[in-house]
């Protein structure tokens, strides 16, 4: 299993637009941040969790050639806005592309990109979609996907457990509270990726020490915080996390 960090930035990414704070100017291309998104490659299985609105950046960065399913958290735009894009892969695959999230996220999906569904004239192109509605594990081909439901703020969103060729990861952007529920269905991982958007409290996420916390009660072998603003300067934050739990960057790629 090849997992690669499209993106680990905040809903605004870093730099932000106007900012002149350090990490906003720094030349460290890790405090350089598109919004958060993960590619997962299992054999000739490509799956994408989240399609921001970098998504044609990152997609063109990494040379993603082809993208056999997409895994969507929930509707905010800095993970779905990007969903445009998958037309791309529509035309090279031939084929229908199926989108997995909850039924609430499937429906505001549905009303947002609702073009989707009028017919197109000849000559046009839209994405082809198949809106997936999960709530419990299922299979692509030889992947174990499940849904892992987490409070951001008030929002239900879910996370992605995956578990292929006796290898799990789990991958949480956006979250504030972690159910015991869904800490079970995290047990045993070799890879975690979890929310830390900074030191601050915030109304919808987790700060690095929340995050960390729960990175503990976790316990996989290796542990990575995303979803990260500017508050947070690489090297710096780096520097503070206890041993096994790290700061995520854009590109990292981690094979297991
Ligand atoms: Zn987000
Ligand atoms: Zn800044
Ligand atoms: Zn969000």
């Amino acid at each position: 299993m090849k997992v690669t960090f499209l993106g680990t930035g905040t809903s605004v990414g870093v730099p932000v637009i106007g900012c002149d704070c350090a990490v906003c100017l720094s030349k460290d291309p890790k405090n350089t941040r598109l919004r958060s998104s993960l590619y997962v490659v299992v054999d000739d299985l490509h799956l994408v969790i989240d399609t921001s609105p970098d998504f044609r950046q990152q997609a063109l960065r990494h040379r993603i050639p082809r993208v056999d399913a997409v895994l969507v958290t929930h509707s905010h735009a800095d993970h779905i806005f990007g969903l445009d894009e998958v037309r791309r892969y529509n035309t090279l695959q031939n084929s229908v592309i199926p989108v997995y999230a909850s039924a609430e996220t499937v429906e505001d999906l549905k009303r947002i990109f609702n073009y989707i569904y009028v017919e197109a004239p000849p000559g046009t192109f839209r994405p082809r979609l198949e809106m997936i509605a999960v709530e419990v594990s299922f299979r692509l081909g030889q992947v174990t996907v499940t849904p892992i439901p987490v409070l951001h703020g008030k929002v239900k969103t879910l996370g992605f457990r995956i578990d292929a060729g006796g290898y799990s990861i789990g991958y949480v952007p956006d979250c504030q509270t972690m159910p015991d529920s869904s800490l079970t269905l995290l047990r045993g991982l070799d890879l975690m990726i979890l929310d830390g958007l900074r030191h601050r409290p915030h109304a919808t996420h987790m700060t690095v020490a929340e995050s960390v916390e729960v990175l503990r009660q976790i316990g996989a072998r290796r542990s990575y915080l995303t979803h990260m603003c500017h508050e947070l300067d690489h090297g710096e934050t780096q520097a503070t996390l206890p041993a096994g739990i790290e700061l995520s960057w854009d590109g990292l790629v981690v094979t297991l």
